[in-house]
């Protein structure tokens, strides 16, 4: 089953194309790493895979939902984890997942229950009183991708989600990142080629705004 289609997806900013002509489609299950150095577009193309940005072309469709014409719908069935995670840093894990869960559309009976699942799934069931203030990075981090996970969505699509992490919370974050593989489909931004081969089944490398190769991962390491 196709879980995303993007389609000639194009962001012209202030006269100059920062994506053109991104075509793509990601089946169910799947991990599909989105490489590329900064500067390449990665950012721009979450974004509006996303929802959150209108593309100058083309178009997304989430579950052969189109983006544009049903962006509540379409919206619905992704988790987001942006580069800036939208963390409330005064929250306990608890209660920011509770909203996350809120704001997903989580119906009041069902929040407590899609909680714990998250938390479960991200290592973090010891955690849920601490204030996210007081966790390490790679903590706030499986925060991030629990609330992303929260309303157990068709497709998860995290941006650049280790920078900044020290190596053995990379590890830890890539384990998780493989291991939300079985359950959706995944788009993994980041800028580091090994964590592509770690992780991801398929990876399209994006060079400035333009896809330059779609494949497996061991057709990429063939040709190194
Ligand atoms: P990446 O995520 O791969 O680092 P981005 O998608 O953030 O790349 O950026 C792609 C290009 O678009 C860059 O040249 C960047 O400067 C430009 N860009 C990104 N966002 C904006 C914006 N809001 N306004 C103008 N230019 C932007
Ligand atoms: P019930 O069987 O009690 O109706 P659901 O199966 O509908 O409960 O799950 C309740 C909530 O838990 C869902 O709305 C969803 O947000 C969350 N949830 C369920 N399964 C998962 C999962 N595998 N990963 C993340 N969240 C999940």
């Amino acid at each position: 089953t196709v879980t995303v289609e993007a389609r000639e997806l194009t962001r012209i900013y202030g006269g100059r194309e920062a994506v053109r002509d991104v075509s793509f489609t990601l089946n169910k299950g799947e991990v599909l790493g989105f490489l590329g150095p900064n500067g390449a577009g990665k950012s721009t193309s979450m974004k509006m895979l996303t929802g959150n940005l209108a593309p100058s072309k083309g178009s997304v469709k989430i579950c052969g939902i189109d983006m544009i014409e049903n962006p509540k719908e379409a919206k619905a069935l992704i988790g987001y984890l942006p580069e800036q995670p939208p963390l409330y840093r005064e929250l306990t894990v608890d209660e920011f997942l509770a909203i996350a869960a809120r704001l997903h559309r989580v119906s009041g009976s069902h929040v407590k229950k899609a909680v714990r699942i998250a938390k479960e799934r991200c290592g973090l069931t010891e955690m849920g009183g601490r204030l996210i203030e007081n966790l390490s990075k790679g903590y706030q981090q499986r925060v991030g991708i629990a609330q992303a996970i929260i309303h157990n969505p068709m497709v998860v699509i995290l941006d650049e989600p280790t920078v900044g992490l020290d190596p053995i919370q990379i590890r830890d974050i890539r384990n998780l990142i493989k291991e939300l593989g079985g359950e959706h489909s995944v788009i993994l931004s980041t800028h580091i080629l090994p964590e592509v081969e770690m992780v991801c089944d398929r990876v399209q490398i994006i060079h400035k705004g333009q896809m330059v190769f779609n494949g497996s991962i061991d057709i990429l390491k063939q040709q190194r």
